[in-house]
């Protein structure tokens, strides 16, 4: 149901208009046909999700320009998961000291803050300006500024941690950053799941899950395969390549996703492939 004031983002679809944009085509495939998917009320307007008809994505019929969340920097706190350990892990198994580390949308640096004594390079990219001030003053290297390929240096490895949800183009965002990869380098994705199990339980979903305008992109474990296979790479579930033996509560979860089923959010990573003759040319 649309909001009595008119208000909802669905009657506001035209582009441009009220700080919004209208997203006709589906932003992994380009097809335009699509089948309504659900209704989100929510903060009082409502949001449509639309399902491809040709791949299956589902996402929202509107955006914000703006998905920056920019915070007040005084309200701020470190957050740190432990995927951000899981992702320190798989660097630590798979990259030479001197490896430089690049993070698309770092928010506060949680990342680069547990890195700051290891023997990489860390450069976070974070357009919200409160996130990408408190992650500075608490010593992290967080560029205040979109993430752009162009002026971008070469990584070793690169870490899009939550932000897939949030942008208007994920494929064309995943494939500027592999662009910037080295052979041999490192794309490590996590994405809110779909599917997620947690979904069972209404306020988790409510809270987590269904959350337009915040997350505009919703991704099954096949959405992720092929936005990476777009890329030239395939993607592998962090399954126990990112625990230790201390991690044993995560061993479950590990093993399903080693068995390729995904409970929970979406948590993989590509190594990119040499150039062809690169292993002659050295
Ligand atoms: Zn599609």
């Amino acid at each position: 149901m649309l909001s009595s004031d008119g208000g909802s983002l669905v009657t506001k679809a035209s582009e441009g208009h009220a700080g919004t944009v209208s997203r006709d085509v589906c932003p992994l495939c380009g097809s335009t046909a699509r089948t309504r998917f659900r209704a989100i009320e929510r903060g009082g307007s409502t949001y449509q999700l639309e399902q491809c008809s040709n791949c299956g994505f589902v996402y929202t019929s509107t955006a914000r320009f703006d998905t920056a969340d920019h915070g007040d920097l005084s309200k701020l706190y470190w957050r740190f998961r432990s995927r951000h350990h899981q992702i320190r892990r798989l660097i630590h198994l798979h990259l030479k000291p001197g490896s430089q580390i690049v993070e698309i949308g770092c928010g506060r640096g949680e990342l680069g803050y547990i890195m700051k004594d290891d023997p990489y390079g860390y450069t976070g990219y974070e357009p919200a300006s409160g996130l990408s001030r408190f992650g500075q003053q608490h010593g992290v290297n967080v560029v205040h500024d979109f993430f752009r390929p162009e002026t971008a240096t070469p990584a070793d490895a690169v870490v899009i941690d939550n932000v897939l949800e949030h942008v208007l183009d994920p494929q064309q965002l995943l494939a500027d950053a592999v662009k910037t990869l080295n052979g041999g380098g490192l794309a490590i994705v996590i994405v809110p799941n779909r599917d997620d199990l947690r979904q069972m339980v209404p306020s988790w979903r409510d809270a987590r899950h269904w959350i337009p305008p915040d997350h505009i992109n919703y991704f099954s474990m096949s959405d992720v395969k092929r936005m990476f296979a777009h890329c030239g790479l395939q993607a592998t579930p962090f399954g126990f390549r990112a625990l230790t033996l201390r991690d044993y509560r995560y061993f479950a979860r590990a093993a399903l996703e080693t068995a390729r089923i995904s409970l929970l959010g979406h948590n993989v990573y590509a190594v990119k492939p040499e150039p062809q003759g690169a292993m002659q040319a050295r």
